[in-house]
C-alpha cells in the first residue's frame, strides 16, 4: 500500500493543472482500491457547495453537475462531520440523495473521506463498489491517509488555477499567508529563485521563439561540452561504471525526443528554461515513481542534468537585476540577503512562500518598513514574474492582477499611511515618557546601515540591539577584524554619545551564513548564538577585538551574548572578553572594559535570572526566541504561526518574573524582542517594570506615542487584568479594545487597514 501512496502522491505532484491533478487522483485510486468508482467532489468558494469535479465509474455528464451543500447528502454530511463515512448499504441512510445524473442507484458501498488542509474541508474523496460490503479498515485507513496527502497539492493547484495568465487572460485573485510586516504595497513582483532548481523557476512568456529556441539549443550544446570536459579531467579517477554515466549523459541530451517536448513548449511561447524545467521535472517524477529501484535511482542523474542544464539557460539569459522602480520581492524562502540585494528605494514588498512572522527576514522587512507576507503557501509564485501584486502586511493578504476596484481601496490606505507616518514625525524630538512623566528608554534594533539614519531621524535615544550576524549574512566570507572594525566603527560614531549594544555573532537557527552552513535536523535547538562562537574561539575573539577597537575614544559600546543557556557560558564568554581587553591594552589601545550583558531568551535562563543578573552588567530579553522556546513553536513555522502568541499567559508570566529576578540583583532590565515594538505590548512591559525597550526604527514613533498617551496606574491596571485571563487569544482581544478605546488604534494604524 506505502508504494501506491507514494506513487500516487508522486504522479499527482507533477500534474500540470488542476483537471490533470483529480483525474489522477480517481483514475489511480480506483485502479488501486480495485472500486468501481472514484470521485472527487471539492468546494465551490463561490456558493460554499461542494461539487462533483473528476470521477471514475459515475457518468461523466454528472460531472460539474451534482452539488451539494454542507449536511446535504452523503458528500454533505462527510463534510460537517469531519470524518469518514464507511456504509455498506448507501441508499438506507437517511442522508442518501439520489442524482439520477449519476448513475450512482448500481453502488451500494460508499466510503467517503474529507479532503482537509488547514482545518477547511476542500473537498470530499469517495469511493463505491457495487456489492453490498463494508469498505475495510486497512481500505478506510488508505483512504484517509491519501486525502491527507492529497489536500496540499490539491489547494496549490485550486490556487494555481485561480490565475489565469496564460492566453493574457488575467483574473483577480487572493491569496493568504501570515502578516509580517505592516504596510501596502502595489508593485510588480519580482521572483527570486534558487539558480538551479527546476522546481522553482518561475512561469515567464518569451516574445521571440526562434531567438528562445536557439537559447535552448546553445544550452545543450554547452551543457554537452561541459559534461564531456569534465568527464575527460576525471577520467584517470573514475572506474568503468562511473565513467558510463557521463556517456548516459550525453545521450540523453543528444535524445531528440527531449528536445523536441521543450521546442513544442517554447513554440507555445513558453520561455526557454520553463519549458525544459517542466518537461524535465515530468520525466524525472515518472522515474520516480517507478517500482524498479534503479529506474528511481536514474530519477536523481536525469534531476541533475536538468539542473546543469538549466545552469547554462540561465547564464545565457541578461541579468535578472532589473528590478523595477516597485519591486515586490518573492521567493520560495527569502533570506535577508536576497532582500539586500535589491536597491533600497526600489524594494517596496515581501512575500515569502516558507517562513513566520518571527523569521528573521521578517524581522528586517518590519525594520526596514517594508510590507510583508510570509507563509503564502498556496501562492503559486513561479507563474507571476512580473505580474501587479498588492501586499497588504496588515491582514497577510496578497491579491495578484487586482482590479480597478481594489486598486482604489489600497490606494486610499497607502495615502492614509502617508499621512499617519506624518502626523508622527514631531514624536522624535518628545522624551520617552508615559503620561505621568515616568520615563522609560526607548532604543532601537539595527543592522542595516540605512537603520542608522532611519533611527537617529525619529529619534532614538541609543541601540538596544545591533544584530551583528547581518553584515556577515551580506558577504561570502567572514569578514576579517579590520572590516568588522570599521563596520562597527559606524555605527558607533553613529549614535556617539548614545549607547550601542552589540550582539555577538548570533548565527543558526534560521540565519545560515552560506560560507559557513550549519545542517541539522532540529536548528532553533542546536549550534546556535553563544554555543557556535565559544567552540569557535577564533571567531568570537576576533569579533569582539574589532568591537573593542571600534570604541576608541567614544566608549559607548556594550557587548551582549545571545542564546546564553547558564552561568558556565557568561563565565567562559567573560574570559574571552577580558582576555581580548587584555591583549588590546598591551597593544596600547586605550579602552576601558565594555559592560558585558545577557540575552535572556531561553527559559533555562529565566529561572536562573537572580543568578545571571550579578554576573552580568544587563540583561534584555529576546522575547522572539524566548516565546518561541516556552511554547515550543518554532518562529519560523508558518504551519504553526497560528499558536505563535508572544501575549501568551506564559510569556507574560515569565517576562515578569524576568524582570523582578533581574531588579533584585539591581541590574538594569531592557527587552529587544518584537513584542517591544509592539504599541499593546509596551504598555505592558513598561507596568513591568522593564527598563529599556528597543525596537525597529519603524515602530518607535508609534511606541512613543502610545506610552506618551497612558499613564503608567492605567498601565498597571491594565497589565493586572490581563494576569488574570488564560489564553492568549483573550489578552490580545483586551489590549486591542483597549489601545481603541483610548483613541489610539487609529493613529497607530489607517482605519481601513484594520
Ligand atoms: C529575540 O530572540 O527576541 C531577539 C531579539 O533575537 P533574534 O530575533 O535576533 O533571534
Ligand atoms: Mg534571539
Amino acid at each position: 500500500m506505502l508504494g501506491s501512496l507514494r506513487s500516487i502522491v508522486q504522479e499527482v505532484n507533477a500534474a500540470r493543472d488542476l483537471p490533470a491533478v483529480l483525474d489522477i487522483i480517481v483514475r489511480r485510486v480506483r485502479d488501486v482500491m480495485h472500486t468501481r468508482v472514484c470521485s472527487v467532489y471539492l468546494r465551490d468558494k463561490q456558493s460554499g457547495q461542494y461539487v462533483l469535479m473528476a470521477t471514475r465509474g459515475l457518468n461523466q455528464d454528472a460531472v460539474g453537475q451534482v452539488r451539494l451543500a454542507p449536511g446535504e447528502g452523503l458528500v454533505g454530511n462527510v463534510v460537517t462531520r469531519e470524518e469518514p463515512i464507511n456504509l455498506e448499504q448507501a441508499e438506507a441512510h437517511p442522508a442518501y440523495q439520489y442524482f439520477p445524473a449519476t448513475g450512482e442507484e448500481r453502488f451500494s458501498a460508499f466510503l467517503g473521506t474529507p479532503i482537509i488542509h488547514h482545518r477547511n474541508v476542500l473537498g470530499v474523496l469517495v469511493v463505491q463498489q457495487a456489492e453490498k460490503r463494508r469498505f475495510d479498515e486497512g481500505e478506510e485507513a488508505f483512504l484517509i491517509t491519501l486525502s491527507a496527502q492529497l489536500a496540499g497539492v490539491i489547494a496549490h493547484a485550486e490556487a494555481t488555477g485561480a490565475l489565469t495568465v496564460i492566453g493574457q487572460q488575467r483574473r483577480e485573485a487572493k491569496f493568504t499567508g501570515i502578516a509580517a510586516s505592516p504596510g501596502v504595497a502595489i508593485g510588480r513582483v519580482h521572483i527570486v529563485a534558487p539558480q538551479a532548481n527546476l522546481a522553482t523557476v518561475p512561469f515567464t512568456c518569451c516574445t521571440d521563439v526562434d531567438a528562445e529556441l536557439a537559447l535552448f539549443h546553445q544550452a545543450l550544446v554547452n551543457a554537452r561540452e561541459e559534461i564531456r570536459a569534465v568527464g575527460e579531467r576525471l577520467k584517470g579517477e573514475l572506474n568503468r561504471e562511473e565513467r558510463a554515466l557521463f556517456d548516459a549523459y550525453i545521450s540523453m541530451l543528444d535524445d531528440s525526443s527531449l528536445a523536441v517536448e521543450v521546442c513544442d513548449r517554447i513554440r507555445q511561447r513558453v520561455s526557454a528554461p520553463r519549458a525544459w524545467a517542466e518537461v524535465m521535472l515530468e520525466h524525472v517524477r515518472r522515474f520516480e515513481a517507478m517500482s524498479d529501484s534503479y529506474f528511481r535511482d536514474r530519477a536523481a542523474d536525469l534531476g541533475d542534468l536538468g539542473a546543469r542544464v538549466l545552469m547554462h539557460l540561465r547564464e545565457q539569459q541578461p541579468s535578472r537585476q532589473d528590478y523595477s522602480e516597485n519591486t515586490i520581492l518573492i521567493g520560495e524562502e527569502l533570506t535577508a540577503a536576497v532582500l539586500a540585494e535589491v536597491p533600497r528605494e526600489k524594494l517596496i514588498g515581501a512575500v515569502s512562500v516558507k517562513g513566520s512572522g518571527n523569521s528573521h527576514v521578517a524581522i528586517i522587512a518590519r525594520a526596514m518598513g517594508v510590507p510583508a507576507v510570509m507563509g503564502a503557501q498556496d501562492l503559486p509564485y513561479e507563474t507571476i514574474d512580473g505580474a501587479e501584486i498588492v501586499v497588504d502586511g496588515y491582514r497577510g493578504e496578497l491579491h495578484v492582477h487586482p482590479g480597478a476596484e481594489l486598486r482604489r481601496r489600497y490606494d486610499s490606505i497607502v495615502a492614509e499611511e502617508r499621512e499617519l507616518a506624518r502626523n508622527l514625525d514631531h514624536m522624535a524630538s518628545l522624551p520617552g515618557e508615559t503620561a505621568d512623566g515616568h520615563r522609560v528608554r526607548l532604543w532601537v534594533n539595527t543592522g542595516l546601515m540605512a537603520d542608522v539614519v532611519r533611527s537617529l531621524e525619529r529619534g532614538a535615544e541609543g541601540v538596544g540591539l545591533y544584530r551583528t550576524e547581518v553584515p556577515f549574512l551580506l558577504r561570502d566570507r567572514f569578514p576579517s577584524e579590520e572590516e568588522q572594525r570599521e563596520i562597527y566603527r559606524e555605527q558607533l560614531e553613529a549614535f556617539s554619545p548614545r549607547p550601542v549594544t552589540m550582539r555577538t555573532l548570533d548565527i543558526g537557527g534560521d540565519k545560515a551564513l552560506a560560507y559557513f552552513p550549519i545542517e541539522e535536523t532540529n536548528p532553533f535547538l542546536g549550534w546556535r548564538g553563544i554555543r557556535v562562537t565559544l567552540d569557535h574561539p577564533e571567531i568570537f575573539l576576533a569579533q569582539v577585538r574589532a568591537m573593542m577597537k571600534a570604541s576608541v575614544g567614544l566608549d559607548n559600546l556594550r557587548i551582549m551574548l545571545p542564546m546564553i543557556s547558564g552561568l558556565g557560558e557568561l563565565e567562559s564568554a567573560r574570559k574571552l572578553v577580558e582576555r581580548a581587553h587584555k591583549e588590546l591594552r598591551e597593544e596600547g589601545y586605550d579602552i576601558p572594559m565594555p559592560p558585558l550583558g545577557i540575552m535572556i531568551e531561553v527559559p533555562s535562563a529565566v529561572y536562573q535570572v537572580r543568578e545571571l543578573a550579578e554576573h552580568a552588567d544587563f540583561i534584555s530579553v529576546g522575547s522572539n526566541d524566548l516565546t518561541q522556546y516556552l511554547l515550543a513553536v518554532d518562529r519560523n513555522n508558518s504551519r504553526v504561526a497560528n499558536i505563535y502568541h508572544a501575549l501568551h499567559p506564559a510569556v507574560l508570566r515569565a517576562l515578569q518574573e524576568i524582570v523582578r529576578a533581574g531588579h533584585v540583583a539591581n541590574t538594569k532590565v531592557g527587552i529587544c524582542g518584537e513584542l517591544a515594538g509592539d504599541p499593546g505590548g509596551a504598555l505592558l512591559l513598561v507596568a513591568m517594570g522593564y527598563d529599556v525597550l528597543s525596537m525597529n526604527a519603524t515602530n518607535l514613533p508609534r511606541v512613543k506615542a502610545t506610552l506618551r498617551a497612558v499613564r503608567k496606574a492605567d498601565m498597571e491596571k491594565l497589565l493586572q487584568q490581563v494576569l488574570g485571563m488564560q489564553c492568549a487569544e483573550e489578552i490580545e482581544e483586551t489590549v486591542r479594545t483597549y489601545l481603541k478605546r483610548i483613541g489610539l488604534k487609529a493613529l497607530l494604524q489607517p482605519v481601513s487597514g484594520q
